[in-house]
């Protein structure tokens, strides 16, 4: 069965799911998305997600059509209409259709879209045996000129970054800022954990404020973990017990080797495996119910 996109006001089969060549998502990167997961019949943290994203669109001046009410009935729709349970969502508003000028008044109305899909996992031996990282030369953009913090659709700063991971032949990079402080990853954010202690860049450097981030701080505090948001050189990861990412896809990821410096002993760290744990816990027991219980679809 083709998936079904829902695009500007329908469902549609994928195929026949198409964008303007004027649309100046595709012309400028001028548009927010997402990316939300669902498990077990639940969409995680829905809220969370669309307030970023309308919190990002509202910097932009970027009208969204719907209310954040209907946005949240629009992902559950596209879920429903593919008879997912457990699924990858990606939700993309742009600038809509204008003409080759930059400007955005001239693009009357934001095009919007949903992207339900099964989600394809990441290899288990990174859980098992913990990834390995290069700090990448490109910088995090600076953001006093584009704020990463907003989830746009102007992805080139991280997907050069990603370039150079590639090259190297690791899974993810870290990012500096131009003040070669630790930002945070090309898609994931980054924890440091130094005996009870849980250090995490600030946002205001220009990281994305992830929503698995902001789950891992509130689940560390549950388990009586001091968190911190501090300023930290690449000396410190090197020397850190334990390193992890996070992100929705990734969920919370064990590094045991950073530019050839391993971490810790060298295997996945023990506060790393209690939180992930504690996550995989979370994402069974809470999030917006796609369907109602009674014409649930089988497992
Ligand atoms: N940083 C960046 C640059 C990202 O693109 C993402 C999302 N993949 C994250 C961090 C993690 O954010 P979240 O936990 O909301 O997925």
């Amino acid at each position: 069965m083709p998936l079904q996109i829902w695009l500007d006001g329908k469902l549609v089969p994928e195929e026949e799911a198409r964008i303007s060549v004027f649309d100046h998502g595709l012309l400028y990167g001028d548009g927010v998305f997402e990316g939300i997961r669902a498990y077990h019949g639940r969409v995680f943290k829905l809220q969370e997600h669309l307030q970023r994203m309308y919190d990002g669109a509202h910097c932009l001046n970027l009208q969204i059509p719907y209310s954040l009410e209907e946005m949240k009935e629009i992902v559950l729709e596209t879920l429903r209409a593919n008879e997912l349970r457990d699924a990858y969502i990606r939700l993309v508003v742009t600038r809509g259709v204008g003409d080759l000028g930059l400007d955005p008044r001239k693009c009357p109305v934001a095009t919007v879209f949903c992207i339900a899909t099964s989600i394809s996992l990441y290899p288990d031996e990174f859980y098992r045996n913990g990834l390995t990282l290069i700090t990448c030369a490109t910088r995090r953009n600076a953001p006093d000129a584009l704020n990463m913090s907003i989830k746009s659709l102007n992805y080139l700063n991280s997907i050069t970054a990603k370039l150079e991971c590639a090259r190297a032949g690791v899974p993810e990079g870290i990012m500096l800022t131009t003040d070669g402080y630790v930002a945070e990853c090309t898609g994931d954010n980054i924890f440091l954990v130094y005996g009870r202690r849980l250090i995490t860049p600030p946002v205001h450097i220009g990281n994305l404020p992830g929503i698995t981030r902001q789950a891992v701080m509130d689940l560390a505090e549950g388990m009586g973990l001091e968190v911190r948001e501090e300023l930290f050189r690449i000396q410190s990861v090197y020397t850190a017990e334990e390193v992890f990412l996070t992100g929705t896809a990734a969920e919370i990821i064990p590094v045991v080797d950073v530019d050839g410096r391993q971490i810790g002993d060298g295997k996945p760290g023990e506060t790393t495996q209690r939180l992930l744990e504690a996550f995989r816990g979370l994402i069974q027991c809470c999030g917006e119910p796609i369907y109602p219980e009674a014409s649930a679809v089988p497992e």
